[in-house]
């Protein structure tokens, strides 16, 4: 016999092994799920935290996006309304538009911006925008001269209705639908002056003007012109209908008057004084100038001159006729002594130079080395007895 018992595993050791084993396993896959618990649920915190960053990154870079856009928006606005008002300072009417459309048609309301789109649809004859425009300016900042715009407007509106349209180059005629032939002159006559005037200015840019035919009755009424004016330039080219019925040359002489001034504002903008537009028209509209050198010659005999500087505004607020002739005459006898001293190229430096200076004397002293009031000093100088004798007579 064999010790067989001895080779069998005893009962107790089968037993506590059994045990034991269940035990340990049970053990060991308790830990390891705990260790895995552990794990996941650390991990699950990592893989909380990290989507909570990530969200905390994209709300952080999106606030900032946010808070940074605000500001540009802003800056993007502010730069649009100065480039646009500036653009139109300069006369680049065009240009300057879309500037201040893109402000407006982001629904922002600013006075100055609907005030100057106003002014440049006026222009562009397109009345209603700019009653629209003039009317929310006038709305959030009120101002008579807003008021006076709208009211002026609103007649012209109703006027430009009525009136046809005739289009050649780079004028569009407005007339009244029984003055065909009249207005088929005029038109003629604009181009014309306009190629002869384009080439004396060094100007060929492609630009548009407007230019109206009125009734002598529309052109007092709606326009309140001054009984003086023979016709205006505001922007648009307005002529009343009696003088279309002068003879040829007194009708271009109206007509390069007009155009001169027309040229002149898309050349150096709207910031040019007076003086300089009328002397500039006068000096090169070709009528006879006899009568004004009569009217300058008396008012310095009779020390009735006025000083340059208070020339820069339109002649019209002068209520006193004698005044507004003297103005006339002194525009053209001070335009005339800078062409005959240095010449006319110097008056075209001026026009256009004319925005790259913050003011005149800073402008005439980079052409002429003087600045305008010791230039006007200098001309004075000359208007001795005798003296105004030698102001130049051919132009
Ligand atoms: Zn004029």
């Amino acid at each position: 016999m064999t010790h067989q018992v001895q080779k069998t595993k005893p009962l107790w050791a089968e037993r506590f092994c059994k045990t034991k084993t269940v035990d340990l396993m049970k053990l060991i896959v308790k830990k390891l799920r705990l260790v895995h618990y552990r794990e996941s649920a650390i991990m699950l915190v990592i893989k909380q935290s990290t989507q909570m960053l990530a969200c905390l990154f994209i709300t952080l870079i999106s606030t900032n996006y946010c808070f940074a856009n605000e500001p540009n928006k802003r800056q993007e606005t502010r730069y649009n309304i100065n480039r646009g008002i500036s653009l139109y300072k300069e006369g680049r009417i065009n240009e300057a538009l879309p500037y201040l459309e893109d402000v407006i048609n982001s629904g922002i309301v600013h006075p100055n911006a609907h005030y100057v789109l106003g002014e440049i649809y006026y222009a562009r004859n397109e009345l209603k925008k700019a009653i629209d425009n003039w009317k929310i300016a006038q709305h959030k900042a009120p101002k008579d001269a807003i008021l006076t715009k709208i009211t002026k407007a609103k007649k012209e509106l109703k006027l430009d209705e009525k009136l046809s349209d005739k289009i050649s180059c780079n004028f569009i005629l407005k007339h009244d639908h029984d003055d065909a032939y009249s207005s088929e002159l005029v038109l003629h006559s604009f181009v014309n002056v306009y190629n002869e005037l384009a080439y004396d200015f060094g100007w060929y840019n492609n630009c548009e003007f407007t230019v109206i035919l009125y009734s002598n009755e529309d052109f007092v009424n709606i326009l309140d012109a001054p009984p003086w004016a023979a016709a205006i330039y505001d922007g648009k080219i307005r002529i009343p209908l009696q003088y279309t019925s002068l003879n040829i040359d007194e009708l271009e002489e109206i007509i390069r008057h007009e155009l001169i001034h027309a040229i002149l504002h898309r050349i150096a903008g709207n910031n040019v004084p007076a003086w300089l537009h009328e002397g500039i028209a006068q000096y090169k509209d070709g009528a006879d100038n006899t009568e004004v050198r009569n009217t300058l010659r008396d008012a310095v005999v009779n020390n009735l001159m006025i000083p340059i500087n208070h020339l820069k505004s339109g002649f019209v607020n002068f209520k006193d006729n004698t005044k507004v002739r003297i103005a006339y005459a002194e525009s053209l006898g001070f335009v005339e002594y800078l062409v005959s001293n240095y010449g006319f190229y110097t008056i075209l430096d001026i026009l256009n130079n004319f925005n790259n200076y913050s003011n005149l004397d800073e402008l005439f002293t980079s052409v002429y080395s003087l600045n305008l009031n010791q230039l006007e000093n200098s001309w004075i100088a000359t208007m001795t007895p005798g003296g105004i004798n030698r102001l130049p007579e051919n132009r």
